[in-house]
C-alpha cells in the first residue's frame, strides 16, 4: 500500500499538499484513512517529482524525518507535480531507487499496489523487455517493471490511457490479485487506473487533483470507481471503465 497524488494548476508551494493540507501526503505516511487492501502505515520511502524538469527527489523511508524536503517543498512551486509515500510490499528492497515517482525525463510514474505472485506470474510480460531494460531497472520490485514496460510503450507513441488500461489487463490475466493503481504525467495531463486500491479526484475551474485519499474536508472530492480509467487536466476530466 502506498498512497500517492498528481496536481496540475497555478504554481502553488509542493508544500500545500505534501505537508500543510489537514490529511497531506504526509499525514497519509502516518495515518491514512483508507487503506482498504492492506498496509496500515506508509513509512518506507517517499518521492516527488516537478515540473518544469521534471525535476525528482526521492529517498528511502518515513517523510516527516527528512527536514531538506520540507525546506525545499516551502520554496519550490509547481504548476505540475507528482508525489508518493511508500509503503514496501514485503520482500521488496527498502532503498531510493525503489521509490516512486519513477521517470523516463518526460512521465513521472507511480505505482500503488502489488503483482500478486511475484516474480514468477510475469515473467512472460518481463520477458517481452529487451534484456538490457532489466539489467537497469531503477530496482527489483513489481513498480519498477511496471515502469520498465509502460514507458517501452510510451516510447511507441500510444495513448497513454490505452497503455496503462491495456497493462492492467495483461497483468491481472497473469497475476488476479494483483492491485494496480497508476498514477503518471507530463505535465499536462494526469492520467490514472483504479484497481482495488482507492483515488479521489477534486477539480475546479483551474486546476485538478488526483489523490489516494482527499487531503481536506472538501465536498467536491469524488471518488474514482474502482477498476476504471481516469485522464484529467484543469478543464476536463474523462472516467471509463478499463
Ligand atoms: N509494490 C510496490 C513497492 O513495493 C508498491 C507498494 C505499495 O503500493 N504499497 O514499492
Amino acid at each position: 500500500m502506498c498512497r500517492h497524488l498528481a496536481y496540475l494548476g497555478p504554481a502553488v508551494p509542493l508544500a500545500d499538499l505534501l505537508f500543510d493540507a489537514p490529511d497531506s501526503l504526509e499525514r497519509q505516511a502516518y495515518a491514512p484513512q483508507r487503506m482498504h487492501g492492506g498496509g496500515t502505515v506508509n513509512v518506507d520511502g517517499y518521492g516527488v517529482g516537478w515540473f518544469p524538469g521534471p525535476v525528482r527527489y526521492r529517498r528511502a523511508g518515513p517523510i516527516w524525518a527528512d527536514a531538506n524536503l520540507r525546506q525545499l517543498a516551502g520554496t519550490v512551486r509547481s504548476a505540475a507535480f507528482l508525489a508518493a509515500v511508500r509503503s514496501a510490499t514485503t520482500g521488496m528492497p527498502v532503498v531510493d531507487p525503489a521509490c516512486a515517482p519513477f521517470t523516463d525525463g518526460t512521465w513521472l510514474f507511480s505505482h500503488n499496489g502489488r503483482i500478486s505472485g511475484w516474480p514468477g506470474s510475469v515473467a512472460d510480460l518481463a520477458r517481452t523487455l529487451p534484456v538490457t531494460d532489466l539489467l537497469t531497472m531503477d530496482a527489483p520490485t513489481d513498480s519498477a517493471l511496471l515502469w520498465t514496460l509502460v514507458r517501452r510503450r510510451l516510447e511507441t507513441g500510444r495513448n497513454p490511457a490505452d497503455v496503462l488500461a491495456e497493462l492492467t489487463k495483461e497483468v491481472v490475466a497473469v497475476a488476479p490479485a494483483s492491485r494496480l493503481n497508476f498514477l503518471m504525467t507530463d505535465g499536462s495531463v494526469i492520467v490514472g487506473t483504479t484497481w482495488t486500491h482507492s483515488l479521489w479526484v477534486l477539480h475546479d475551474e483551474e486546476s485538478v487533483t488526483l489523490a489516494s485519499e482527499p487531503l481536506d474536508g472538501d465536498d467536491a472530492w469524488r471518488e474514482i470507481p474502482d477498476n476504471h480509467v481516469v485522464v484529467a487536466d484543469p478543464s476536463t476530466v474523462e472516467v471509463r471503465p478499463i
